[in-house]
């Protein structure tokens, strides 16, 4: 793995030009789709659907006229062949682990990891600790679940590879969490955003505790939006006095891909010899090329270097602005920034309204507003009659107007037209895992 030192864990990748970057990347993109055509009779079969053979593929911008692999196709391909589906290309004796994603239909997804796999997995998700800041002698309590999730083990293992103390309490105890950050002096927390919200709610007022005095340097959320939502921000970097770190990943593709450096501005691509990154217009489908400083679209990813459960051209559905300028921290990857899943963007008169962007408008009223809020609508979306109706969770010494007043803020701010109900404090509900910020009630 080599020994990291300074600035970065990996700083031949980490800082490679872009020009390195695309010889590096067709070399491995040649033999992964050899690998493949080998390996994946899912694969396999939509290079020739495709009328592709790997040798035509000349250059990473080739990709492009490949199909894209869809969520819905990995799920079929898992059912017709279980448990790892046709697209595995691993056997099963060589599999060494295996995560689930639990999606949104509830049906789980399951990905394989060889005993390659897995160590890739740790070297890139290490780089991305380090870029956040993790160091050897730091302390990571980790608020994260551990069952099958892919921030559970995989992050244990990069914490241990950075050479940091992990703590690996998992979620389900979160008073015992609070009293272990004390006893043993943690200083980094990793967890959802939400749940770092959560946790910072429960010591202050369970338990009697500042949380802002326990010592934690640094807060690293990822798993959901929020992280690099400024309002939602704002709240973990003061509920906890430290600096709070996004990082970005997808169970199908690796727990984590892109990572903030303590510029904390947008998450930096960070493993650009694991996989190729494109963004495409999410209505289209068409690449939308990283020449402009700040880009809007869709990720979609393709492994360079993966044995099981491989993806080509894989559509994420999370909706990113990308920064492609430099970074004064050095790393050359484009900054990402989550918008949201476009699953779950609303249309509310022609205008898309992110439920992120709407709960970092209702932030922005803290300490009149808790912070926690709620969207409720009839059916699935994503168009949705105005007003926008929001349960918003009053805080201490809510003023006079205040519903009208965060209700004219989301009207500026969003160009959407909402009605703000407000309920007392601890009545919306709190988690440790993935918020969800809309409820949909059957039409
Ligand atoms: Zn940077």
């Amino acid at each position: 793995m080599g020994k990291a030192r300074g600035a970065y864990f990996n700083a031949a990748v980490e800082t490679m030009s872009t020009d390195e970057i695309a010889a590096m990347q067709h070399a491995k993109l040649r033999r992964q789709l050899e690998y493949l055509n080998a390996n994946s009779p899912f694969h396999a079969g939509k290079l020739a659907e495709a009328g592709t053979e790997p040798g035509d593929i000349r250059s990473v911008a080739d990709l492009t006229r490949l199909p894209f692999t869809e969520k819905t196709e990995l799920r079929e391909s898992q059912r017709r062949q279980p448990p790892l589906g046709s697209h595995a290309a691993a056997a099963m004796e060589d599999v060494v682990r295996v995560h689930a994603s639990s999606g949104t239909t509830g049906t789980p997804s399951f990905i394989g990891l060889t005993e390659r796999d897995k160590r890739r997995w740790t070297e890139c998700i290490a780089r991305s600790y380090w870029a956040q800041g993790l160091r050897p002698d730091s302390v990571f309590a980790m608020g994260l679940g551990i069952g099958f999730f892919v921030g559970g083990l995989p992050v244990a293992a990069a914490v241990e590879a950075v050479g940091a103390t992990l703590l690996p309490i998992g979620t389900g105890a979160s008073d015992r969490l609070i009293a272990s950050i004390r006893s043993m002096k943690a200083d980094v927390l990793a967890t959802t955003p939400s749940y770092a919200i959560y946790l910072a709610e429960l010591a202050r007022e369970e338990m009697g505790i500042d949380p802002a005095e326990l010592g934690i340097r640094r807060v690293m959320v990822g798993a959901e939006p929020g992280g690099g939502v400024p309002g939602i921000r704002a709240q973990i970097e003061e509920s906890w006095n430290a600096r709070c770190t996004e990082a970005i990943g997808i169970a199908d593709l690796i727990t984590i891909h892109s990572a903030e450096c303590d510029v904390q501005d947008g998450c930096h691509f960070m493993v650009p010899d694991y996989m190729v990154m494109e963004i495409v217009d999410p209505d289209t489908g068409a690449a939308i090329p990283l020449d402009e400083p700040e880009i809007e679209g869709e990720l979609v990813f393709t492994h360079l270097d993966r044995e099981c459960n491989p993806m080509l051209r894989f559509r994420t559905r999370d909706r990113v602005t990308v920064k492609t300028g430099p970074c004064a921290c050095g790393r050359t990857g484009p900054r990402l920034r989550c918008v949201g899943r476009t699953d779950d963007m609303l249309i509310v008169r022609g205008v898309n309204v992110w439920p992120s962007a709407v709960k970092d408008v209702v932030a922005g009223f803290r300490p009149e507003v808790s912070g926690e809020m709620l969207i409720r609508m009839d059916g699935e979306g994503p168009k949705v009659d105005p007003p926008l109706r929001i349960r918003v969770e009053a805080g201490s010494g809510a003023g006079d107007g205040l519903a009208a007043r965060i209700e004219q803020a989301l009207r500026a701010r969003l160009i959407v037209q909402a009605r703000v109900e407000l309920v007392p404090r601890g009545v919306l509900p709190r988690t440790e895992m993935k918020a969800s910020l809309v409820e949909r009630n059957p039409v």
